[in-house]
């Protein structure tokens, strides 16, 4: 999900509408904005959908006035899949000391034994969203106001949770103690702002100023500015590192570091680590492109658009339903024929996770004539699922979990198939001695199975670590 807040500017709501429509690639199932105004209070909008086709109606955003508002744009990874407006952030509370309003974006890891207890406890839940906990646990806290009770809720909160919150006249950002997902702090006039991402910052003009902090909360106000503090006992930090790989926009920086600079590096250590002999290199667009890119430069193969993408499809990948998943690839992706007709071609992807797009992608670049395709994909192979905002499938349905390398070329028929190592991969995100095997510099437990937050609720449901 993406997530994205505004203090102390006019008409708030429109700047997170842009922000959102920045980090549609983060959640395309739908997305929501709550305001507030002196006189108005609060209002709030969700909606089904690109922010695009929602958050432009002059009609709508009239009816989000104020200086103060936060948003979310959604992909459903916990809770009901697909259509349930109830399930759209920001999710509300009216509490003795005023409202506030709350979006998440990564997963609560412990949020089905939360439920239960609070449940039972009296609190009547409104969604199916793992999210909605916050909310209740806010409303059990006996501090005295709303960041120390946000303080309090998520003190019981496992996993990975980048939070963006408001009150009447506070703008609140939070990330979990191990800083999964991304959060980054902004400057626009005198206004303040939240994004996930900075390319978020980016499309309303505001500056950069510097990322929030895993384990840090920052409380926002007009009259004082930034207040930060950091609640929780401090974790080594594992931000997850496929957002490198796929997830961010490679517009976006993370720890000063270049989304798309890290990708065409993973293409660079995947030529090194895995060379073959061909006519072209292709991305598998728009996830592969730069990856290609750098594998193209390292190897000398000329880098050529064998596959062109449809623009107007989105994610397939976040497709809720495995059929719209299957078709997807087909609606979204097609062989440039005239350029990949007698070709050695060797394509670049970011992930293989089922293993759907390199399957209809090899039948089609071999329908369209290829004399060869190899595949080489940008992350090592996906093994396991992730618990904490990606909403990758159960293991048995991952490729890589019951297959080998070799394995997985033959399932696919395909010439060769190769993966960057979990080495290499660190290399490309900057760590130049690799991955550290004592104290892993990033979240990677899909790739390597070790997950630095115990998925409590998915072990009590028979997973097996
Ligand atoms: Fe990221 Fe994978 Fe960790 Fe999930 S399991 S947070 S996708 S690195
Ligand atoms: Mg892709």
């Amino acid at each position: 999900c993406g997530v994205f807040g505004v203090i102390g500017l006019a008409d708030a709501a429109n700047f997170v509408a842009l922000g959102l429509h920045a980090l549609q690639h983060r959640g395309q199932e739908a997305g929501g904005i709550v305001c507030h105004h002196p006189e108005h209070g609060f209002n709030s909008a969700r909606r089904f959908g690109y922010v695009r086709d929602n958050f432009t109606k002059a009609s709508l955003m009239e009816t989000l006035p104020g200086p103060l508002a936060i948003g979310h744009v959604r992909y459903s990874t916990a809770g009901s899949k697909g259509a349930a407006i109830r399930d759209v952030q920001p999710f509300f509370g009216e509490f003795s000391m005023g409202g506030a309003a709350i979006a998440h974006n990564g997963n609560i890891t412990n949020a089905n034994a939360l439920r239960k207890e609070l449940i039972e406890r009296g609190s009547i839940f409104q969604s199916s969203s793992d999210s909605e906990c916050i909310i209740h646990l806010m409303a059990r806290s006996l501090q005295r106001n709303i960041p120390e009770r946000m303080q309090d809720a998520l003190r019981r909160v496992e996993g990975a949770f980048s939070v963006v919150a408001m009150t009447r006249t506070k703008l609140i950002g939070v990330r979990d103690p191990h800083g999964v997902r991304p959060l980054v702090l902004g400057r626009l006039g005198d206004g303040w702002v939240l994004s996930s991402e900075t390319c978020g910052l980016d499309i309303i003009g505001a500056e950069y100023i510097r990322e929030i902090e895993p384990g840090e909360m920052v409380v926002i106000t007009e009259e004082d500015g930034v207040e930060s503090s950091f609640p929780f006992r401090p974790q080594p930090s594992k931000f997850c590192i496929f957002e490198h790989v796929y997830f961010s926009r490679p517009d976006s920086i993370i720890g000063g570091r270049s989304v798309y600079e890290t990708r065409r590096q993973i293409g660079v250590e995947l030529a090194r680590e895995n060379p073959v002999e061909a006519d072209l290199v292709c991305a598998v667009p728009d996830s592969g492109t730069p990856a290609a890119i750098g594998f193209s430069q390292e190897s000398g193969i000329p880098f050529a658009m064998g596959i062109i993408r449809n623009q107007y499809m989105g994610r397939t990948f976040i497709e809720p339903t495995e059929q719209i998943r299957n078709m997807g690839v087909r609606l979204k992706l097609n062989v440039n024929r005239a350029l990949i007709k007698g070709k050695r071609v060797i394509l670049v992807d970011d992930s293989v996770v089922r293993g759907t797009t390199s399957r209809k992608i090899k039948e089609m670049i071999l329908d369209a004539g290829a004399k060869e395709v190899h595949f080489r994909i940008a992350s090592p192979p996906t093994a396991w699922p992730c618990f904490y905002g990606v909403d990758t499938p159960q293991r048995e349905k991952l490729l890589a979990a019951t297959m080998s390398e070799d394995e997985m070329a033959e399932h696919l028929a395909v010439d060769s198939l190769k993966f960057i190592s979990l080495d290499g991969l660190y290399r490309a995100v900057g760590e130049a001695t690799g991955r550290s095997k004592d104290c892993p510099q990033y979240c990677d437990a899909c790739f390597s199975g070790e997950y630095p937050v115990t998925p409590s609720d998915m072990l009590e449901k028979g997973f097996e670590m």
